[in-house]
């Protein structure tokens, strides 16, 4: 039996670069429109043109997308002006594409209220519209503005609506739930109605995330008979986001239900990229990556918990439900509180360490994680502190930087300014030979830190290998409450190579846990730098 195809149509550059903070230059809408056509989607909404200066330009100078079609975006004509006559529908033309997608209105309430034009100007508006498209040989879409919404106001105008747009030429009518506050079993019911009058594979389906269905919705309308679905890269998009495609893909292609009935073009290869597409966006959007994302986040496939590790060893099936690394994700292996050995062996395997798991060493490090989480410690995620933890036990890791002793005092200068000032001064030892660092900061923890890393440059033979050592992002977190209370700082790295460590620091005070996960940043960056051992 031959598989029918499910169009993939991904609209981040325009409905997701219309949402709260999201600002993407030319640069960034092609990195990403060349990223979604490397993953192999059908179809790259790309902006709306006459809009916007930046969406006109990226229409003057489309990428290469070799695998997807560029599709410009618009609405339908205007009342009272011909479709050859209207700026809007030009504008969409000079744009360039094979296809249009133009949004118009279904839901007689906004016929009434927004446009203020009667339900058969507006049909005129649809009509005139697809024809003038057509005419010049343009792939046409309609996007069915408020669809669900109208439908239940007013079925019959809804489906007059979009009937006109498919009798006049529209290749897709693609159904929105604009407002995002449909439910999965009435869209399976309205999308039925709507396969009565019009064939599903004209029929697309374009899901807000408002009640946190837009996947679902999305899935549901497939199986109504739906067989193109919008989505954007991780949800992006207003208010609660779009329906997010890096989850809707690999459910198309790896569950049976569709993966027996639909293809996409996305293909087995290709869906490996798919964990990069995600980063991809976070890392123009400057945002940390969701850990809890399914399929792609750093969670997805992490295992806390001995009787969990040691099943997920024998057969990763037992807590997967695929293989991570089919969308380009990895399992990782956390280290908590109630873990076995076999959580530290899964571990130091992968840092490469071969130890025999009887050898009383596991044991000792063991120990120690435990005693060290039991004091604040959390190794789930600090990588970097676990590996010197681990090797500094296994005598792996020399002396690097003695820090003699440091002090931090906070000043408040005058009563009548409220400037505080807080400087900092510690001593470290290389070779023997003392070096007195000095910072200033607008606090003890930044005094410190701006002594030791602005001085990374003037310690001798260690210059070279800290000089790109950069601070991307400080955690503190305050443990338990009242005056016993310790501090947890978390502090990730990165150099030039553009692999970050993260490296972590307990203690009563915060500027102590502050300055031991420095410290294991800098011993970490010396590790990983094959730097000498300090002679004394
Ligand atoms: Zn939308």
């Amino acid at each position: 039996m031959s598989k029918e195809k499910i169009y993939l149509f991904d609209t981040t550059l325009r409905d997701g670069a219309q949402t709260q903070g999201v600002d993407f230059s030319i640069q960034d809408k092609i990195k990403i429109a060349k990223a979604l056509s490397n993953l192999g989607i059908d179809y790259i909404e790309a902006g709306w043109p006459g809009a916007n200066p930046l969406d006109t330009n990226f229409f003057k100078s489309q990428p290469e997308t070799k695998n997807s079609t560029i599709v410009a975006f618009g609405m339908t004509k205007k009342h009272g002006r011909s479709a050859g006559n209207d700026p809007g529908l030009s504008s969409l033309l000079d744009a360039n594409t094979k296809s249009v997608c133009v949004v118009g209105k279904t839901w007689d309430y906004h016929v009434d209220i927004a446009l203020q034009i009667t339900k058969d100007d507006n049909l005129i508006n649809i009509k005139e519209t697809a024809k003038h498209f057509l005419k010049h040989n343009k792939e046409f879409m309609f996007d069915a503005e408020h669809f669900f919404d109208g439908f239940k106001n007013n079925k019959e105008y809804a489906l007059t609506c979009i009937k006109t747009a498919y009798d006049n030429g529209a290749r897709w009518v693609v159904l929105c739930d604009t407002n995002g506050g449909t439910l999965p079993h009435e869209i399976s019911e309205i999308v039925h109605e709507v396969n009565k009058i019009i064939p599903g594979n004209n029929i697309g389906i374009h899901a807000h995330n408002d009640t946190e269905n837009a996947v679902a919705n999305s899935l549901a309308a497939i199986i109504a008979g739906a067989r193109q679905v919008q989505g954007t890269l991780n949800g992006l998009g207003e208010r609660c986001g779009n329906a997010n495609l890096v989850s809707i893909i690999p459910s198309l292609l790896f569950k049976n239900y569709f993966k027996d009935k639909f293809e996409i073009t996305v293909d087995e290869d290709k869906v490996s990229t798919l964990t990069d597409c995600s980063r991809l966006l976070d890392e123009i959007l400057n945002r940390k990556p969701n850990n809890r994302a399914p399929y792609v986040g750093s969670s997805a496939f992490a295992h806390k918990g001995g009787l969990h590790v040691s099943a997920v060893q024998k057969d990763p099936k037992t807590y997967e439900h695929i293989q991570p690394e089919l969308v380009g994700n990895m399992r990782s292996i956390v280290i908590s509180d109630q873990s076995g050995k076999s959580n530290i062996m899964a571990r130091l395997e992968k840092l490469k360490i071969t130890i025999n798991s009887n050898d009383e060493k596991v044991q000792k490090i063991l120990d120690e994680v435990k005693d060290r989480e039991f004091a604040g410690y959390s190794y789930d995620g600090a990588d970097a502190s676990f590996e010197l933890l681990t090797r500094r036990l296994l005598g792996q890791i020399p002396n690097y930087i003695k820090i003699k002793n440091y002090e931090v005092k906070v000043v408040k200068q005058d009563k009548v300014s409220n400037n505080l000032n807080s400087v900092a001064k510690a001593t470290l030892v290389i070779d023997g030979k003392e070096y007195i660092c000095e910072g200033e900061g607008n606090g003890p923890v930044n005094a410190l830190d701006q002594a030791i890393r602005t001085n990374l440059v003037n310690i001798g033979k260690y210059s070279e290998y800290l000089s790109d050592l950069k601070l991307i992002d400080y955690k503190v977190r305050i443990l338990n409450t009242g005056t016993n209370a310790v501090t947890r700082v978390s502090i990730e790295s990165t150099d030039t190579s553009n692999e970050s460590w993260f490296t972590i620091g307990v203690s009563p005070n915060i500027i102590e846990a502050s300055f031991k996960a420095l410290i294991d940043s800098i011993d970490y960056k010396l590790y990983k730098s094959k730097a000498p051992a300090s002679s004394k």
